[in-house]
């Protein structure tokens, strides 16, 4: 096999039996010495994937717009938290910090960043520095005040479980070894789960985005109790479907999930509706999802597109052009709209910006 979490993730199959795949995303991800997270910086061309704060600094300035008029929506409080989960580089909160001083002068947040990666903490000192940044491991340490949270690109890194369905009941996905032991392989655990009520056709793939919805609990109660709003944007679906969307990507392609632990990427599609009832389960107001696009176009993303480009070269301005249709194509694959965009946030804040009324 061809990467040195192999012999772990071995020696603990062999010693304790398969694990769930929430196990096996946990240690690709976040192992200790050999987790992807832990020994990299995935972004951008010579990385692993692109995402949209990459692309183009109209993204990151546009949720700085948001998170300014969120803030003038919530009463303007002094002691306002600003939180970003997963900040990647720090490249989106530096953009947004950039337009929020522009938008909203005597907005002063504190600001918090909730990252695991060392690799990627440096990366975010450098833009961040200056803000004073206070950095978390989870989002337990967070400040008990109102907080005003972003999530772009962080729900779909988190391990799920996935459970297949027979005649006997749901049977949850187990990682373990082929026959021969040189290689991870699928297979199903012996008994079914009798923890799951859902219902489907037999042999469909149901995946439970289980640390997800403790993070969206936990938030959720959060904001309900300090007031506050959490942005949450993310390739995923609106309705709950069956279907594997677990993939791997190592170096902008595609490859085997089980091939290479803690080299490529691992993640699945994000189940807004599931995070959404999760959130309205814990009293909080929700808005959206709408597609990516919808929700930019709604900020100004064709304007501020005009601005930059007024004083620019005719190369730079092709590169805006060619940036906001990356941002805002729809088709197929592309992130207009696989891509969505969900806010939980107190029930006593009315409408947010460029995103439908509260349900
Ligand atoms: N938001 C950034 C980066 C997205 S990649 C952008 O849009 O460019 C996912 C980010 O989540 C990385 O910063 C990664 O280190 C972080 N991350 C992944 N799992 C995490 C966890 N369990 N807790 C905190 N951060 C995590």
């Amino acid at each position: 096999m061809t990467s040195p979490l192999f012999a772990a993730i071995r020696d603990e199959i062999l010693a304790s039996g398969p694990i769930g795949l929430d196990r096996y995303m946990g240690l690709c991800l976040g192992h200790p010495v050999h987790g992807y997270y832990r020994t990299r910086d995935p972004l951008g061309a010579r990385g692993d994937f692109i995402t949209a704060p990459e692309i183009s600094q109209m993204f990151g300035e546009l949720i700085g717009i948001w998170i300014a008029a969120t803030w003038a929506a919530m009463g303007a409080p002094a002691d306002v938290a600003l939180v970003e989960l997963g900040p990647g580089r720090g490249t989106l909160m530096q953009d947004a910090l950039r337009a929020l001083t522009r938008a909203a002068p005597a907005f002063r947040p504190a600001l918090h960043l909730v990252e695991t990666s060392p690799v990627l903490r440096a990366e975010q000192a450098k833009r961040l520095g200056a803000a004073a940044p206070v950095w978390h491991e989870s989002i337990e340490t967070l400040p008990q005040a109102p907080m005003i949270m972003v999530a772009n690109e962080f729900f779909d890194a988190l391990p799920v479980r996935q459970f297949q369905r027979a005649t006997r009941g749901w049977f949850e996905r187990l990682v373990g070894l082929s026959p021969d032991g040189t290689a991870l392989a699928f297979g199903l655990a012996a008994d079914p789960d009798s923890h799951i009520a859902a219902t489907g056709p037999d042999g469909v793939l149901m995946t439970l985005p289980s640390v997800a919805l403790d993070i969206v609990r936990g938030l959720s109660r959060r904001v309900v109790a300090q007031g506050g709003a959490v942005l949450a944007i993310d390739y995923g679906h609106v309705r709950p479907g069956f279907g594997d969307s677990l993939q791997a990507v190592r170096g902008h392609r595609f490859t085997p999930p089980l091939d290479v632990p803690g080299v490529a990427d691992l993640t699945t599609h994000v189940d807004f509706a599931a995070l959404g009832r999760a959130a309205t389960a814990e009293g909080a107001g929700l808005h959206g999802p709408v597609d990516q696009r919808d929700f930019l176009f709604a900020l100004g993303l064709r304007e501020r597109a005009e601005r930059l480009g007024r004083d620019a070269s005719q190369t730079q301005r092709d590169a805006i052009t060619a940036a906001v249709t990356r941002l805002t194509d729809p088709a197929r694959r592309r992130m207009g709209r696989l891509f969505k965009v969900m806010a939980f946030a107190d029930p006593a804040l009315g409408a947010l910006p460029a995103l439908p009324g509260k349900t």
